[in-house]
């Protein structure tokens, strides 16, 4: 078992770092003991806040003399666990890091600190016309580093794609305190493709200290559109029509009746009650390309049934559109005490039937299930509401999860499109993939972390010991 640091070994922590820096006592304890994800916890020995990559290569070396083990952690949004405490571990903040310490726009690139928020790094470029593409629903709290280590998708994922397309360059603390440098500011790079290995990696391979990640120019014009189906199978084929009809949307997002019912209660967007499913539509590109395409979206959406449809005609307009979206998760969370968001992935053409069957495991286990998700990419979101003081219900909402990824997998999908596996997901791993697979991802990450030092019961636990822990 990992070591907890001693009364003494956090004196002399605190002797390096300075006492700003490491924080201890039963209200941090508490405070770091999750993340988003609200069925696991743990408490924190301490939590220690580095400003530089210096502090982070001292606190390594600590860590090292005394074998305890380091949990990264970003703004806490993460879904799946990955920022809970390991057992008996130091919780790294990135909240001390958060400048932005090149911003180079004739090369399309920003060097950031990881705990720059996403948004704040998008607001600071718009005035040049650029843009950080990737935009995780979260992406008014969570920071460049949890977006890195998940590699977070977000709404315009489809056209845009995912972190990892957007990050050049990384600089990387290991557990022993050695810095590597991956990829190359330039994104041209030669070798094995390491950077792509760190990102998504969950923070158990190292500590990202700094980031060069790529600004493209915004688009120079939108077109946002929100159409109601009289029921879930009509919205979800309008998205295999709209993806196979030769345009390919910025972002083609659905939310089903609960949702709507909920944002209307909460924020009285003037979301059509009456509907069944909601699909939020965005283009992007230049004038041309987008009212060429919007003409072919509207012809594909009345033959898909949809009444009405609804478009931006200025920004506030497509703000009020978004709000369906954007505030599901929020509104969601008035209904009851507690709430999992599942992330499974199908083929989109696949969804008529996988929205079918997750409605049926919510009812098997008498489960309210509402769904807001990603429905270009086939990414499902089922939003699990619940009490989390009944701990039967607990088991209910952990077996339907379990349920959902079986189907997802039986459909020919993956465990996770965006939440990464965290502690969530660890058992139905050993599904997705078989044990050579396992092995050799194991071997993969151990190269990287031979102490198992970074979030080591994470992902694929590397000490045995951790990979059963009650949570
Ligand atoms: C309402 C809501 C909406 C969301 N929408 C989306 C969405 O659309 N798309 C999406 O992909 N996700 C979404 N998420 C999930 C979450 O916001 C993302 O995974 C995000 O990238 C996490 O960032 P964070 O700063 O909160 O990281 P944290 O939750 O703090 O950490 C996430 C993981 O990153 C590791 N980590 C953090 N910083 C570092 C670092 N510097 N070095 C190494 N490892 C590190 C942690 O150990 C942990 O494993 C949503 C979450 C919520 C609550």
């Amino acid at each position: 078992m990992p070591t907890p640091p001693s009364p003494k070994a956090l004196a002399e922590l605190t002797r390096c770092l300075g006492p700003a820096k490491v924080l201890s006592g039963p209200a941090i304890a508490r405070a770091y003991d999750r993340d988003a994800y609200v069925l696991a916890s743990t408490k924190a020995h301490a939590v220690v806040r580095p400003e530089t990559t210096g502090d982070l290569v001292t606190l390594c070396r600590w860590a090292t003399r005394h074998d305890v083990c380091l949990t990264p952690r970003g703004a806490g949004t993460g879904l799946s666990g990955g920022a809970t405490p390991s057992p008996d571990a130091v919780v790294v903040l990135t909240s001390g890091m958060r400048r932005v310490l090149t911003l180079s726009p004739q090369d399309g690139l920003a060097v950031v600190q990881p705990g720059v928020v996403n948004a704040h790094l998008d607001a600071m470029v718009r005035p040049l016309g650029l843009t950080f593409a990737p935009d995780p629903s979260s992406q008014s709290t969570c920071t460049l580093g949890g977006n890195i280590a998940e590699n977070a998708g977000g709404p315009h994922t489809l056209k845009h794609g995912m972190t990892v397309q957007h990050v050049l360059a990384a600089r990387v603390v290991r557990g022993d305190g050695s810095i590597v440098e991956l990829g190359h500011p330039t994104g041209l790079d030669h070798g094995l493709d390491l950077l792509g290995v760190f990102t998504g990696s969950e923070g158990t391979l190292g500590f990202l200290a700094e980031a060069t990640v790529r600004l493209v120019p915004r688009p120079q014009a939108l077109h946002t559109v929100l159409a109601a189906f009289p029921t879930v199978r009509a919205a979800a084929e309008g998205v295999g029509r709209i993806l196979k009809g030769g345009i390919l949307p910025a972002a083609l997002e659905m939310v089903d009746s609960q949702v709507v019912a909920a944002v209307e209660d909460a924020f009285a967007a003037g979301l059509p009650r009456e509907a069944a499913a909601l699909l939020l539509i965005e283009l992007d590109g230049t004038p041309p390309e987008v009212a060429a395409e919007a003409c072919l979206l509207e012809k594909m959406l009345v033959e898909a049934g949809a009444d009405p449809v609804q478009v931006a005609q200025d920004p506030a307009a497509r703000e009020r559109l978004w709000l369906a979206r954007k505030k599901a998760v929020a509104a969601l969370g008035r209904l009851a005490p507690a709430q999992i968001i599942q992330d499974g992935v199908i083929r989109p053409s696949l969804l008529p039937e996988a929205l079918e069957r997750i409605a049926a495991i919510g009812r098997s286990h008498g489960l309210a299930i509402a769904n807001v998700f990603h429905a270009g990419d086939g990414n499902l979101h089922p939003v699990v509401l619940f009490d989390a003081a009944d701990p039967e219900r607990v088991r209910a909402v952990e077996q339907a999860g379990l349920d959902i990824l079986d189907m997802c997998m039986a459909m020919g999908g993956t465990l996770t499109g965006e939440h990464g596996i965290g502690l969530e997901k660890r058992a139905a791993l050993g599904k997705m993939f078989d044990a050579d697979a396992l092995a050799w991802q194991k071997a993969v990450r151990l190269a990287w972390d031979p102490w198992g030092r970074w979030n080591p019961d994470k992902a694929l636990p590397v000490r045995p010991c951790l990979e059963d822990q009650p949570r």
